[in-house]
């Protein structure tokens, strides 16, 4: 088997990796790293948790040892999809780079321009990047990327479902066509596919682990539950998840909980917090310090259960979870995938949980066609009926009653010319009030305190193409609000054609339609 110690790897990078405690390399490791080592191209396809940071991170720095770094001209850059990602990749770099000179720099929203600025002025060996945030400070004639060396794009699938694609595009057309490429995606959709045609010069292909297989060491369980009524949907999922965590006992030692929406993820972990549990949200709307400050809490135990959406849990390295929820089934078959990967890594054990109502029976079909097994059905905890008549007891606001991201939503004509428009970061910020307030008032309100207009009703509607338009309002939260750039324009003729919202009564039935009504004894 190959050692660390048989790859060609700087002296100096091998001893902070053996430092770090790694003998053996992982497979994407012991493949890629060679490759990338003799100057080669590299197409990586691997998912998150099998080491594939290292597996660039190791020959770059490897690579850059010899030379030195010009101001504003960085030799190398690397691109992560979202802010925590990117955070992760440094880390990374901090830790296998200790025992060299080179200096890096980390563009991510939510740090000061001026500091970044003065970082790249020094000339910087590694450049860790999102997108948008990168080309701000390319249009801004801060940066030069005629230097680059080694561009290495991570999690190009997640950078395509974000919208990123034209601007990994235009930035492949900004560095030197000499450059060496390290591309890395979970999954090999055409679109990628094209870009790594196009960019990428004779890459030496590397695969790890089939996509869509589940581990072995993960206990997977769908637990179904009709609600009493179909406003009680969300509230008796709440009191199901409750059931579930509380049957788990101290074997949920820490938990991952997926919501399919970000309001949601507020509401579930509000309503979790009311209850007594130890739970805390993550979502792209959330500022940065809090989510940095949530995520070292779940890392070191004093947060035990994370409300996640898909997006701001995605690629984060989370060693050891015991329990991963699903509290909506997700509408993307492959998230279930990643998912439920939180758990039962490494070989540990794990058990995963997915609630399904009756409405989700097109998007569970499609998780176990990809999966080719039938998930196993376990049954609701004997908790589940006290937990859920506790909730009956206490009306809260009807699922249905959800109004959508709409304060994210650019309404026509609000664009302001370019010279006006705040920093992306600022219209990112204005956008965690709304929906840090309105889970308050799902949470705290009886039905009947909140009403919501007929329009939004109809467009909170959880249809699938709304869960498509909906995935990409809440990862804009994670690509640092770059809403004007080209990928945008795109999505929104999507949203024009798929997600417009309904005016009028749409497909909400009012409640009084709903009633059963008993003929009167005669
Ligand atoms: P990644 O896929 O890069 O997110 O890595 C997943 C986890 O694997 C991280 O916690 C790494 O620190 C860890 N890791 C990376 N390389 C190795 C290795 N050779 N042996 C064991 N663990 C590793």
């Amino acid at each position: 088997m190959t050692k660390f110690t048989d790859l060609k790897l700087d002296p100096k990078v091998l001893k902070a990796v053996i430092e770090a405690g790694y003998e053996t390399p992982t497979p994407i490791q012991a493949q890629a790293i060679p490759e990338a080592l003799e100057g080669r191209d590299v197409l990586g396809i691997a998912q998150t948790g099998t080491g594939k940071t290292a597996s660039f991170t190791l020959p770059l720095i490897t690579r850059l040892s010899r030379g030195r770094a010009r101001a504003r001209m960085p030799r190398s850059l690397v691109l992560a999809p979202t802010r925590e990602l990117a955070a992760q990749v440094a880390e990374n770099f901090d830790v296998y780079a200790k025992y060299t000179k080179l200096t890096k720099a980390l563009l991510i929203g939510g740090v000061s321009f001026t500091e970044q600025d003065k970082l790249i002025d020094r000339g910087v060996d590694v450049l860790i990047a999102t997108p948008g945030r990168l080309l701000d400070h390319f249009e801004r004639g801060k940066l030069l990327l005629t230097g680059v060396e080694v561009m290495v794009v991570d999690e190009a699938d997640r950078m395509l479902d974000m919208g990123f694609i034209p601007d990994i595009e235009r930035i492949f057309q900004l560095t030197p066509f000499t450059r060496q490429t390290l591309f890395f995606s979970a999954t090999m959709a055409p679109e990628i596919e094209r870009i790594t045609n196009m960019f990428l010069s004779s890459p030496v292909r590397v695969e790890v682990a089939r996509q869509a297989t589940t581990a072995e060491t993960i206990e997977q369980q769908l637990i179904e539950l009709t609600p009493t009524r179909r406003d009680r949907a969300f509230s008796e999922k709440r009191a199901m998840l409750r059931s579930l965590i509380e049957a788990e006992g101290d074997a949920c030692t820490n938990a991952i909980i997926f919501c399919n929406r970000k309001i949601d993820v507020d509401v579930v972990a509000k309503s979790l917090k009311k209850h007594g549990f130890n739970a805390s949200p993550i979502h792209g709307d959330l500022d940065q310090s809090v989510r940095t400050r949530t995520l070292d809490g779940f890392r070191d135990g004093t947060v035990r259960l994370l409300i996640a959406s898909d997006v701001a849990a995605r690629g984060l390295d989370i060693p050891a979870v015991s329990h991963v929820f699903n509290f909506d089934v997700p509408s993307h078959a492959e998230d279930y995938v990643h998912r439920i990967g939180r758990t039962g890594r490494a070989g540990r054990s794990g058990k995963a949980f997915t609630i399904a109502t009756p409405s989700d029976d097109k998007y569970l079909a499609a998780i176990e066609a990809l999966l080719q097994k039938k998930l196993p059905r376990g049954v609701p905890p004997e908790g589940f009926a006290e937990a859920a008549a506790e909730s009956a007891a206490r009306p809260e606001r009807k699922r249905d009653g959800d109004r959508p991201e709409r304060s994210e939503r650019p309404r026509r004509g609000e664009r302001k010319p370019r010279g006006e428009r705040p920093p992306r970061e600022a219209v990112r910020e204005t956008a965690e009030a709304p929906v840090e307030a309105l889970a308050e008032a799902i949470v705290e309100a009886p039905e009947e305190a909140v009403p919501a207009p007929v329009t939004e009703l109809a467009a909170a509607k959880p249809a699938r193409d709304e869960m498509r338009g909906d995935r990409a309002e809440r990862e804009r939260g994670d690509r640092g609000d770059r809403g004007e750039r080209n990928g945008r324009g795109r999505r929104d003729r999507d949203r024009g054609r798929d997600d417009a919202p309904v005016v009028g009564m749409g497909d909400h039935v009012p409640d009084f339609l709903m009633r059963e009504f008993r003929a009167k004894a005669s």
